[in-house]
């Protein structure tokens, strides 16, 4: 069991409810983040996203979501993710 967001393991249980069957409630003790047993989005490493964003960059965005089984969506998302990443880390152009 990890956390769907930021994929700690540090968890810990808050209370059960009930909605067709008993579900578990969970609290990440790293991010804050509550989320339910149920709840099971799929955490990709970074390396992964990496990847997966390099391949989509290549080969194109649907030819990428097919190879990975990610949803196009997703794929924008990181790209935009990673873009807005590299241009904070980018060195300030100099100015002349
Ligand atoms: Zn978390």
């Amino acid at each position: 069991m990890k956390c769907p967001y930021c994929g700690s393991k540090e968890i810990i249980k808050k209370g059960k409810y009930w909605r067709n069957k008993e579900i578990q409630r969970y609290q990440c003790k790293n991010c804050g983040k509550k989320f339910l047993e149920k709840y099971t989005r799929k955490v990709y490493t970074e390396e992964f996203k990496l990847e997966v964003c390099i391949c989509a960059v290549k080969r194109g965005i649907s030819e990428a979501s097919r190879i990975y089984n990610v949803p196009v969506v997703t794929i924008i998302r990181w790209i935009k993710q990673l873009g807005a990443k590299l241009e904070k880390e980018r060195p300030p152009l100099k100015k002349s």
